[in-house]
């Protein structure tokens, strides 16, 4: 299924640009949950900035729409510098980095979205200028074919990835500081919802917010998405606010359950549970048979499945839990071939 007609993707929608920058915090104190991130961040800058020195460069990882892209503008704008934002396949050749890189200021942040994607060649730019602040560049070919090199102001990477493990470990090993954001609770996504409500104009009480927050996945973008959709149905039938009623009532029409998931969450239970017999699944057998990528199986999907236990990870697979069994309605059958204590060392 494409990604657009998901009502709780979490990919950038083009259209949605304009209403997702009005939402974005400018702040760290406008930017909730993620305290441990923003305690250690708080005293790396306060340090950085007594040395008169740049952030080191910095990792952010962790599944798309939790604010990646909003936390490196605030670190931007709490330095007192301005970013640069950039992603790993926008910049094709060595020579387009080469050029970004020669037009930063001193102290400037350089936001590289989806760093994993680089290729080897603008990878190899990457290193000299986040180890030396240098840009060694060939003039000439050939035996006559010298390198010089240029210095660069210094500044402060931050790339952002959805896994980490796919960053090639020497380009990982260049970063001084690496986080990793968690998905939201319930309740700091409320937050997020209230405060986004408030500058759309949008009259929502608690209770509402927190009904939206908790079918959003953990995740801020959903939420955002999610309250613009529920905003449509309150104008249509109710009058205009949102209120718990209204947000269940728009949220079941809009087939997200009371746990977030979506008709596309169910078919990969469903056939998990069904065709598999509960797994273990292959993640490439469970992409053909789900007609997903994989890749957006592992970024999406499957950590929200599994932080609400639904899944787990094993080395044969992935494999249903007796918690999504109850949750989609089915019986789990009991194990086979194993003997009583097996059975019992299973059900606990
Ligand atoms: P990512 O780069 O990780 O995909 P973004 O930084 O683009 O995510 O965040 C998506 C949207 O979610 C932003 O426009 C912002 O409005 C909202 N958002 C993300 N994190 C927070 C937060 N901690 N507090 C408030 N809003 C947030």
């Amino acid at each position: 299924m494409q990604d657009e007609e998901r009502v709780i993707t979490t990919g950038f929608r083009e259209e949605e640009d304009a209403a997702e920058l009005s939402l974005r915090p400018h702040s760290l104190s406008e930017y909730f949950g993620q305290d441990k991130l923003k305690q250690s961040l708080t005293v790396y800058m306060q340090a950085a900035i007594a040395r008169r020195e740049p952030l080191d460069h910095i990792l952010l990882y962790g599944p798309p729409g939790l604010g990646k892209t909003t936390l490196a503008g605030i670190i931007a704008a709490e330095m007192g510098h301005n970013i640069r934002v950039t992603s790993g396949p926008a910049i094709e050749r060595a020579g387009d980095l080469a050029s970004i890189l020669t037009n930063l200021n001193a102290g400037d942040v350089l936001f590289i979205d989806e760093i994993h994607r680089l290729s080897h060649q603008v990878e190899e730019v990457l290193y000299p200028a986040m180890e030396d602040y240098a840009l060694d560049i060939m003039i000439g070919k050939g035996p006559s074919a010298r390198s010089i090199r240029l210095d660069l102001p210094k500044f402060t990477l931050i790339g952002a990835t959805t896994r980490a493990g796919m960053l090639t470990s020497p380009l990982r090993d260049r970063f001084g500081i690496t986080f990793r954001l968690e998905l939201y609770s319930p309740e700091q996504l409320a937050v997020i919802v209230r405060r986004s409500a408030q500058i759309l104009k949008i009259d929502c009480d608690r209770d509402g917010a927190l009904e939206i927050a908790s079918r959003s996945r953990g995740t801020p973008r959903i939420a955002n998405r999610l309250i613009r959709r529920v905003r449509d149905f309150a104008q249509v039938k109710g009058d205009g606010s949102i209120t718990v009623d209204i947000a269940r009532e728009a949220l079941n029409m809009l087939e997200v359950d009371e746990l977030g998931l979506d008709h596309v969450d169910r078919t990969m239970l469903n056939t998990m549970i069904h065709k598999f017999g509960g797994g273990p699944v292959g993640l490439d057998t469970l992409a053909a048979s789900t007609g997903e990528d994989a890749s957006t199986i592992e970024d999406v999907y499957e950590p929200y499945l599994l932080q609400l236990g639904f899944l787990m990870r094993t080395p044969r697979g992935r494999v249903c839990t007796q918690a999504a069994y109850d949750h989609m309605g089915i019986k789990m059958p009991k194990p086979q071939n194993t003997s009583g204590n097996e059975q019992m060392k299973m059900e606990f």
